[in-house]
């Protein structure tokens, strides 16, 4: 199994390493006609902004559409602003809707602009506590009846699940967290 990392623009890398340790190969995505290598895909964090134009400049449109309807995805912070069904605050970003979800960018303000702290995430049979880094996070507003909750901070869901798809506002792979990675792709410490 390859997971790709799409590697316009953002912290693709670090997920890289994160893969690495579960012993998951990966190929740095930067044409469309990669995809055919993977078997699931990382939209990561960085500024959806410039992510949203590069998507339609390096035509990864359809093409990422496509790959979502039979691969999973897992997007972190500007990558799940960029799977988003709707965005409520920018127009200048063309979200994909791959997952049924309404978000607000850099939601928690100047002055929690970067936290840190512990999450519950609930798993099928348990719970686990991880550490979870925001970053000019966004905030899920409302989701819709096939989007499943992993985890909240504050009451606002911060790591969803549609079908095989993940999507989080923070940044797992800043702490080294493998959890949604393994959710997303297998793996077995869950
Ligand atoms: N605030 C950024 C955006 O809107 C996302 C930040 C991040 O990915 N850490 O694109």
């Amino acid at each position: 199994m390859k997971i790709g990392l799409l590697a316009l623009q953002g912290d693709y890398a670090k997920h890289g390493r994160i893969l690495s340790q579960l012993g998951i190969q990966t190929e740095l995505i930067r044409y469309p006609q990669q995809l055919e290598d993977v078997s699931g895909l990382i939209i990561p964090g960085g500024e959806s902004t410039t992510m949203s134009k590069l998507i339609d400049v390096s035509k990864f449109r359809q093409p990422i559409l496509s790959f979502a309807e039979r691969s999973p995805i897992l997007g972190t912070c500007a990558g799940l602003i960029m799977m988003a069904r709707l965005l409520q605050d920018d127009t200048r970003i063309n979200t994909l809707a791959i997952m049924d979800v309404t978000v607000t960018r850099n939601a928690y303000g100047r002055q929690m602009d970067s936290f840190v702290d512990d999450l519950t995430v609930n798993l099928a049979d348990h719970q686990k506590t991880i550490t979870a880094t925001f970053i000019r996070s966004p905030q899920i507003n409302s989701i819709g009846p096939d989007v499943e909750i992993l985890a909240c901070y504050n009451n606002d869901p911060v790591a969803v699940r549609q079908g095989l798809h993940i999507g989080l506002t923070f940044h797992p792979e800043l702490n080294d967290v493998t959890l949604f990675h393994e959710l997303a792709f297998g793996g077995n410490s869950n």
